[in-house]
């Protein structure tokens, strides 16, 4: 359901002020890809981002438009913070390197990947050791599974990589299904934080309802906006932790508003996907970047640079033209399913 303003009326590419194609180089390899591509709508209200991954078919893409739509027509709901706590990534690093990182990201959460192989373990010990050597005992300290354990490795590599870390916060998504999450919940002490389990609307509350999770992590992106976000994390009944899904500053500003607006906010959040990106298209003084281990969550949607948009607009007129026609394709399902 998009049941906001922005519901009752049909959208068209009229209401846009301007439209902007860019293509922005990665990093790494990133589900496939070597570029992150999207689009920019400016309304009367501001810039949002419409960046659904290539392979989302036009249902999919929905959410991602209404995300943009809500920045750039309406506006995000009421913010009762500023301030958002973000966490560090230590990659599946040595244990040196992984110190360093820690270290380095000033944030007093670390969140680590582990179980990068099938034979981890040992390496993940010491990964884990590392970082709670180089946060002392007043960090916090999660790891990221990425759903790769069955329930009995889960079982036992969770509470000595919970020795090790002197005490884990949580356990992102240990095991791929929602019922293997709540079978290893039953059998830990560490809380369990549910990610890949949480992708579309409605899965938060199979979470919730399966007693699968103590934790529920949380990217407005895919969900069709900040206000439907909150009434996920209403519904869901679990702390959220808010998540970006690779998105430049103006995107990001969505899931920041998303932290600023929560109720309560125990746990600190996931930014970090911007470092992807090899570059951005708002200025760098007023960019999200993390600042001592937070994030200020921005009053209204940011307006890219105008320079930034022009250096990385999308040099490929086929691919303007696709995803033009994708951007029309998806407004057209929206205005059909607005009630929805
Ligand atoms: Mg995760």
């Amino acid at each position: 359901m998009f049941a906001t303003p922005l519901g009752s009326v049909p959208v068209a590419r009229a209401d846009f002020l301007s439209v902007a194609f860019y293509s922005i180089p990665l990093n790494v390899r990133f589900r496939g890809v070597t570029v992150r591509e999207g689009v920019l709508l400016e309304g009367p209200n501001g810039w949002g981002e419409f960046c659904a991954f290539d392979d989302y078919d036009d249902q999919e893409s929905l959410p991602w438009l209404r995300t943009a739509l809500e920045a750039a027509l309406e506006g995000w709901p009421a913010q009762i913070r500023r301030v958002v706590p973000v966490n560090s990534i230590i990659p599946a690093v040595g244990p040196d390197e992984a110190r360093r990182r820690a270290l380095s990201a000033r944030c007093a959460t670390a969140k680590i990947k582990v179980a990068d192989h099938p034979d981890s373990l040992a390496e993940d010990l010491a990964r884990v050791e590392a970082v709670r050597d180089a946060l002392g005992p007043g960090g916090h300290v999660r790891i990221d599974v990425n759903g790769k354990w069955d329930v009995g490795t889960a079982r036992k590599h969770i509470p000595l990589l919970d020795k090790a870390a002197g005490g884990l916060q949580y356990v992102e998504q240990p095991c791929w299904t929602i019922d293997e999450l709540a079978a290893v919940r039953k059998a830990v002490d560490v809380p369990i934080a549910a990610d890949e389990s949480i992708r579309r609307a409605e899965d938060p509350l199979k979470v919730a309802v399966a007693g699968a999770a103590d934790v529920a992590v949380v990217k407005c992106t895919p969900l069709g906006g900040v206000r439907r976000a909150l009434q996920v994390a209403e519904a869901a009944g679990l702390p959220t932790v808010v998540s970006s899904a690779v998105e430049t500053s103006v995107g990001l500003g969505a899931q920041l508003a998303l932290a600023a607006a929560l109720p309560e906010l125990p746990y600190a959040c996931g930014f970090g996907t911007g470092a992807l990106l090899t570059g951005d298209l708002v200025a760098p003084e007023a960019a999200l970047g993390p600042k001592n281990g937070s994030v200020m969550a921005p009053m209204g949607p940011l307006a890219p640079d105008p320079e930034l948009l022009a250096r990385w607009t999308m040099p490929d007129p086929a691919r303007v033209q696709w995803w033009s026609d994708r951007l029309d394709r998806v407004l057209a399902l929206h205005n059909a399913q607005r009630g929805r």
